[in-house]
C-alpha cells in the first residue's frame, strides 16, 4: 500500500464479528483500529443462548452447508479457549405430536456425521423413566434423544478476541461511536469521524478499508454513517431469555419442542440457576433499548411449565435479557425460519476505498466469517498472509491438554488461601491468565476490597486494566456474570466504588484503552 493511512482497516462494531475480524487482520500484519460505541459485547453478542452449536433445527430448513460449517467449528473453538467453551450434553424429550421419531433420528444421524467431530460424543437415546435427567420432567415424557454441542461465555469470547487483536497491535476504542465515513476528496481511501461517547470529543482518522460489523445496526450504519454505500436489507429478530432458580440438579441441558414447532432450551446457568430461551419476534424498535416483552416471558414460562414438574411464573425470574438477531432478509415467512447464515458484502466505493459489510451470522461461525473476510481483504490489497486462527489459542486458552478440571485442581492447590469457588470461577473465566488476575496477592486480605459474591478489588482492577471494563455493568453482566448471584447489594457496592473515583486505571493502561 503506497499511500499512508492511520489504519489499513477501520472496524465499526465491537461485537463478536468485529473483534473476530480485527484479531484475524491484526495477526496478518494489517494495522487495525476498531471502534465500539458502548462496551465490547454490549449488543447482540452478550444476549445469545451461549451455544457453539451446529443448529439441529436448521436441518429442517435444509441448511446443510451452514450446519456442516458450524458443527466443524465446535472443536476448533473449544481447543482455542477451553476455559470459556465447554462440551454440553442436550436431552431432547420426544413429543410425538410435534415431530415424528424417524425425523429426529434422521436429524441426529446427520448431526453426528455432517461435520468434523473427534472429542464430542455422538447422539443416543434415553429412557426418561430410568434416568436422572427424567427426574425433574413432566412424567408424561418417557423417552428422549441426547446429543452434544458446546456452551460458551459469549461476552468473554468477545473480550478475548479484542485482547488478542490488541496484542497483535490493533487499537481498540471502546465507548467511541463512528459518526460518519466518506471517501477522501484529495486523497485515496476513507475519512472516518469518531466521537468519544463520554466526553463528546470528535476526531478524524483515515483508513483504506472500512469493515461494517455493526450487527443489528449494520443497515442503519450503511444508510446513516457510511456515505456512498449501497444499502442492503436485513431482518431484525428479537430473542429473549429468562433466568430462574435451578430447575434441575445435573449438568446436561434440555431442548424442548413446543407445539408451534419452535424449540426452547433450558440450560444450567452459573451453578444455581437455569436459563430458558429463546423466542423469535420481528423487531423494529430502539436497538439501544431491547428487553423481553410480557408475551415472550409468558411464552417461556408456559414452555417450562409444559415440560418441567416444578411450575414457574414471572415471579420466579431473577434476570431476563433480550437481543436482536441481525439476519439476512431471505424472504422467509416467519421469523424463526429466516436463515442464520451470513453474507460478506464487499464494495469498491472508488478512490481505493473498500467497504466490507457483515450481514447475518452466529457466534459459532464468527472465526470462519472473520477468516473469510480477511482472506478477501488480503486479496484486494495485493497481500499474501494466510489464515492462522484455526490453530491459535485465545488469551488464557493455552491450558495443558485443554484439561480445565486438572488445571483448576492445580490452581486450587496453588491458591489454597482463596475460597475454592473463587478459584474455580477464575479458572473458567481467565484460564491461564489466572495468575495475572491474582497478581502478587498471598492472602485474601491482599485481594483488596471484598465487594461480595467472591468479587475482590484485584479482579476488578484487572478487568479495568486489561479488559476495557469501565463501570459496574461491564463487570457484573459481561466480564463476569456475578450480577445474578450478587443482586442489588453487589451492584450498589461496585457502583459506589466506581463513583468514588477509586477505579482510576492502573499504570498498565495504554492509550488504546487496555494494557494488553
Ligand atoms: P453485535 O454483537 O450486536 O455487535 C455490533 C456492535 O456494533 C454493537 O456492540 C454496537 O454497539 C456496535 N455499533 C453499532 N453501530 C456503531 C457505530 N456507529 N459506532 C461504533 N459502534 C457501533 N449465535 C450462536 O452461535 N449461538 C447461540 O446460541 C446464539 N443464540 C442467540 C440467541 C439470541 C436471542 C440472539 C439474539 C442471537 C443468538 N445468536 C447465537 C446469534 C449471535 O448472538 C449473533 O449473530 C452475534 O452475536 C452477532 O454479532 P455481531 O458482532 O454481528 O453484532
Amino acid at each position: 500500500m503506497p499511500e499512508s493511512f492511520d489504519a489499513d482497516i477501520f472496524v465499526i462494531g465491537g461485537g463478536i464479528n468485529g473483534v473476530g475480524i480485527a484479531r484475524d487482520a491484526a495477526g496478518r500484519g494489517f494495522s487495525v483500529t476498531l471502534c465500539e460505541q458502548n462496551d465490547l459485547a454490549s449488543g447482540t453478542s452478550s444476549a445469545s443462548t451461549k451455544l457453539v452449536h451446529g443448529g439441529l433445527r436448521y436441518l429442517e430448513h435444509y441448511e446443510f452447508k451452514l450446519v456442516r460449517a458450524a458443527l466443524s467449528e465446535r472443536e476448533v473453538l473449544m481447543a482455542s479457549a477451553p476455559h470459556i467453551i465447554s462440551p454440553l450434553r442436550f436431552v431432547l424429550p420426544h413429543s410425538p405430536g410435534v415431530r415424528p421419531g424417524w425425523l429426529i433420528r434422521l436429524g441426529l444421524f446427520l448431526y453426528d456425521h455432517l461435520g468434523k467431530r473427534e472429542k464430542l460424543p455422538g447422539s443416543g437415546n434415553i429412557k426418561l423413566t430410568e434416568s436422572d435427567v427424567g427426574a425433574s420432567l413432566n412424567p408424561n415424557l418417557r423417552t428422549a434423544s441426547c446429543y452434544s454441542d458446546c456452551w460458551v461465555d459469549d461476552s468473554r469470547l468477545v473480550v478475548l478476541n479484542a485482547q488478542d487483536a490488541a496484542s497483535c497491535g490493533a487499537k481498540i476504542l471502546t465507548r467511541t461511536t463512528c459518526t460518519s465515513a466518506c471517501v477522501r476528496e484529495n486523497d485515496r481511501g476513507w475519512r472516518v469521524r469518531v466521537r468519544d461517547t463520554a466526553t463528546g470529543a470528535e476526531r478524524e482518522l483515515s483508513a483504506k478499508v472500512i469493515v461494517n460489523a455493526a450487527g443489528p445496526w449494520a443497515e442503519s450504519c450503511l444508510s446513516g454513517v457510511v456515505q456512498d454505500a449501497r444499502v442492503t436489507s436485513m431482518r431484525l429478530v428479537r430473542g429473549s431469555h429468562i433466568v430462574v432458580p435451578q430447575m434441575f440438579g445435573h449438568d446436561s441441558a434440555y431442548i424442548f419442542q413446543n407445539p408451534d414447532r419452535r424449540i426452547v432450551f433450558a440450560i444450567p446457568y452459573e451453578g444455581d440457576y437455569t436459563m430458558i430461551g429463546t423466542t423469535d419476534e420481528d423487531f423494529s424498535g430502539d436497538l439501544g433499548n431491547v428487553s423481553p416483552s410480557h408475551k415472550e416471558i409468558d411464552y417461556l414460562c408456559a414452555t417450562a411449565n409444559r415440560f418441567f414438574k416444578r411450575q414457574i411464573s414471572s415471579e420466579d425470574i431473577v434476570w431476563q435479557f433480550a437481543g436482536v438477531r441481525p439476519l439476512l432478509a431471505d424472504g422467509a415467512g416467519s421469523a424463526k425460519e429466516v436463515t442464520r447464515d451470513y453474507r460478506l458484502d464487499v464494495q469498491n466505493v472508488g478512490r481505493g476505498a473498500v467497504l466490507l459489510s457483515v450481514l447475518g451470522g452466529k457466534i459459532t461461525t464468527y472465526r470462519k466469517l472473520a477468516e473469510q473476510a480477511v482472506d478477501q481483504l488480503v486479496q484486494l490489497c495485493g497481500r499474501e498472509e494466510g489464515p492462522w486462527t484455526a490453530t491459535a489459542s485465545l488469551p488464557g486458552g493455552d491450558i495443558p491438554a485443554g484439561d480445565l478440571d486438572a488445571f483448576t485442581e492445580e490452581k486450587k492447590r496453588a491458591y489454597e488461601w482463596l475460597p475454592s469457588s473463587v478459584v474455580e470461577r477464575y479458572a473458567r473465566s481467565y484460564g491461564s491468565e489466572i495468575d495475572k488476575v491474582i497478581g502478587p496477592a498471598e492472602s485474601v486480605d491482599d485481594m483488596g476490597i471484598d465487594f461480595g459474591s467472591g468479587l475482590y478489588e484485584h479482579e476488578v482492577q484487572y478487568l479495568i486494566d486489561f479488559e476495557w471494563a469501565a463501570n459496574a455493568e461491564d463487570i457484573l453482566w459481561r466480564r463476569t456474570k456475578l450480577g445474578v448471584a450478587g443482586g442489588e447489594a453487589l451492584v450498589q457496592n461496585l457502583s459506589d466504588w466506581f463513583d468514588s473515583g477509586a477505579s482510576a486505571p492502573g499504570i498498565s493502561v495504554s492509550a488504546s484503552g487496555a494494557g494488553v
